[in-house]
């Protein structure tokens, strides 16, 4: 995602007294990354994989820090509705470091566990369609059950 302007708002008032926009230069990371490609049946429309996509994404954002050991921010995550390696909707955890610091290769090999750990997340919840504890968002209809398909389906697949 990328930000293109800014707006000024006033505290207290929320007033809106300007905007402009933003030029930051593009940042490029020469890593290694761990990828999960998502199945396009297990949504009902492309804003329901857009969603699930945010919902992996975060999921494996915060468990797998704990199965590699690392800190948070030494693993970050990025999403691609139509990926450029895969042309499918993939959610890509990657070292934040030049070069890779060997946490995506690890994560790479505990793969499985990790999704076990994150659809029991999700399927532990005493929540009813999804919340911010368990899929990162307030959850409808039967989202929920479309996440546990997806990380059902992913388990093996890398
Ligand atoms: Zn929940």
């Amino acid at each position: 995602m990328s930000v293109s302007t800014f707006i000024k708002i006033k505290f207290g008032t929320h007033e809106n007294i300007g905007s402009g926009p933003i030029h930051l230069p593009e940042r490029e990371l020469h890593t290694t990354a761990t990828w999960f490609t998502l199945d396009e049946r297990f949504a009902y429309s492309e804003a329901d994989l857009e969603d699930q996509l945010e919902a992996v994404s975060d999921l494996m954002r915060r468990l797998a820090p704990l199965y590699l050991m690392c800190d948070t921010l030494d693993l970050f995550t990025t999403i691609q509705m139509k990926s450029t390696h895969t042309s499918k909707p993939t959610v890509y955890l990657y070292d934040r470091y030049p070069g890779g610091i060997g946490l995506s290769e690890a994560l790479f090999k505990d793969a499985d566990m990790v999704l076990e750990a994150a659809e029991r997340t999700v399927s532990d919840c005493p929540c009813e369609s999804g919340c911010p504890r368990c899929v990162g968002m307030v959850g409808y209809g039967d989202f929920k059950q479309q996440v546990i398909r997806q990380l059902q389906g992913l388990k093996g697949t890398i």
